[in-house]
């Protein structure tokens, strides 16, 4: 086949080849600046790091946009068995959870298939209840962590607890919201609760003090211009901030630095990209996607001249590199038609989540995707070492953070190059008919259910409140109210 951008290829195949960029930012971002979750000393850090090596690419309009939001700091928490033995249990307290003491029966319900909260209602209204993180067998998207537990709150739970299902890899970690105090617990741990159910009732107690609090944080933001007359633009991201009691290598720095590093070859081949191309790394999206939204915000003048937004979270992990699009099936020939000129594989698939940095593009109808492999995100049912303390550096290779930025460069140079593109920007209508379709039509609709519910309790803490009042699900397309600081 035919490849007309040969010379182009050549320039960003051998810069990406002969040096090892990404691998040096990962393991500076991961090692020297640790977690770089909102609010801790190294994100600030990171964040100038970022834009630092990205001038010293030859990128001067790098920076860095600043924007508060209600994070969350750590605290200690405790959990411990009541009943029939006394115990302390290793644990750890989950982002956003409320801090405070409950104590109650534990209700376990395995992998937490979406019937079940309704059919146990009765035993899990003003108890405790332990989930695992594995996404349920048969399920055809994945369940997500907030989504258990949102449905767990409806029936009533006083206290969460999110069971690893992976042995070996300590307690998972995930963000909930401030509603009630919510742990997480290692495999072995649950496993060990759930031997002392099969004998008869469990009583335990949880006990957390995290707080959620303003916070201020980042995007980092730089653009390869276009050479054309136009407005319309490209844009890719990845967040770059990890779960704080990580190192965030794959989730998300392996994606991070893939998008630096397109910053970098694309910076190369400037004089013949038509189309600007903008890279942003997101702050916040682990305590639930707070840098995208607050991007959207802020640029709402120009997000609708976007042709395409190319999310790369944790996108230099193992497996191939294609790209799964937020329903458009119109766009498979165009980057199965790439794939064979760049003579690398890249599987396609559709689907959308409202769990990462696509949605908020998504629901302003941007055609998007993310980088991935579709067959491989299909068949896994859960997150492996990610969102624990285990995702450091050393999981991560340099090759597959070379074959992502190698694939993703030449596919966003190609579509920024390309006049006839045949994506259009999706209507209300087309959202709602996506989402479900995808089998998430319930899923965003819970919210506004939850937010019904907990306004009637009787007392309601000062973080719920806040929670209440920043968290908009009047209808699809509002979903984020920036909080109103009194500063
Ligand atoms: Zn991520």
């Amino acid at each position: 086949m035919n490849n007309p951008n040969i010379e182009v290829d050549k320039k960003i195949m051998s810069e990406i080849y002969i040096k090892s960029e990404p691998m040096d930012n990962l393991i500076k971002l991961c090692d020297i600046y640790e977690s770089r979750w909102p609010g801790t000393p190294g994100d600030l850090k990171s964040v100038k790091y970022m834009v630092e090596t990205l001038k010293s690419y030859g990128i001067e309009n790098a920076h860095y946009e600043a924007f508060k939001f209600i994070g969350w700091e750590r605290g200690e928490a405790q959990l411990e068995l009541k009943s029939p033995l006394k115990r302390r249990l290793d644990c750890i307290e989950l982002p956003k959870s409320l801090g405070g003491v409950v104590e109650g029966k534990l209700v376990f319900l395995g992998d937490g298939p979406i019937e079940v909260y309704e059919e146990k209602k009765d035993e899990i209204d003003g108890n405790i209840v332990m989930v695992t993180s594995r996404t349920p067998l048969g399920m055809t998207r994945s369940l997500h962590r907030s989504e258990k537990f949102m449905r767990s709150v409806l029936a009533g739970a006083r206290g969460w607890i999110f069971m690893n299902h992976y042995p070996g890899y300590g307690p998972p970690t995930g963000t909930v919201a401030p509603l009630i105090p919510a742990i997480g617990v290692s495999h072995e741990v649950g496993t060990f609760l759930k031997r002392r159910l099969d004998e008869g009732e469990v009583t335990v107690k949880i006990e957390t003090t995290g707080k959620n609090v303003e916070t201020e944080t980042y995007n980092v933001v730089c653009d390869i211009p276009g050479t054309s007359e136009t407005d319309e633009y490209l844009l890719s991201g990845s967040h770059y901030d990890g779960h704080d009691i990580s190192q965030g290598a794959l989730d998300p720095a392996s994606g991070t630095v893939t998008v630096m590093e397109m910053a970098r070859v694309l910076n190369m081949v400037k004089d013949n990209l038509k189309r600007r191309i903008r890279l942003v790394c997101f702050g916040a999206e682990e305590m639930g996607l707070y840098g995208s939204y607050n991007y959207v915000l802020k640029h709402r003048d120009e997000i609708h001249n976007m042709r395409f937004m190319l999310n790369l979270d944790s996108a230099g992990g193992e497996g191939r590199k294609g790209v799964i699009f937020n329903g458009h099936p119109e766009l498979e020939p165009i980057l199965h038609k790439i794939a064979k000129e760049v003579k690398s594989e890249m599987p396609t698939g559709q689907q959308v989540s409202p769990y990462g940095d696509l949605w908020p593009f998504f629901v302003e109808g941007i055609p998007g995707g993310g980088g991935g492999d579709p067959d491989a995100r299909q068949r896994k049912g859960g997150r492996g070492y990610g969102h624990t303390r285990y995702d450091t550096v050393d999981k991560i290779k340099l090759e597959n953070l070379r074959l992502a930025a190698a694939n993703y460069s030449r596919f966003l140079f190609r579509i920024a190059n390309m006049d006839d593109w045949p994506a259009e920007k999706k209507t209300e209508k087309d959202i709602a008919e996506f989402i479900k379709e995808k089998g998430y039509e319930d899923t965003i609709r819970l919210t506004k259910r939850v937010k019904e519910y907990v306004s009637k309790w009787k007392e309601i803490h000062p973080e719920t409140k806040i929670w209440l009042e920043t968290t908009p699900t009047e209808d699809l397309l509002a979903v984020y109210v920036p909080y109103k600081f009194n500063s």
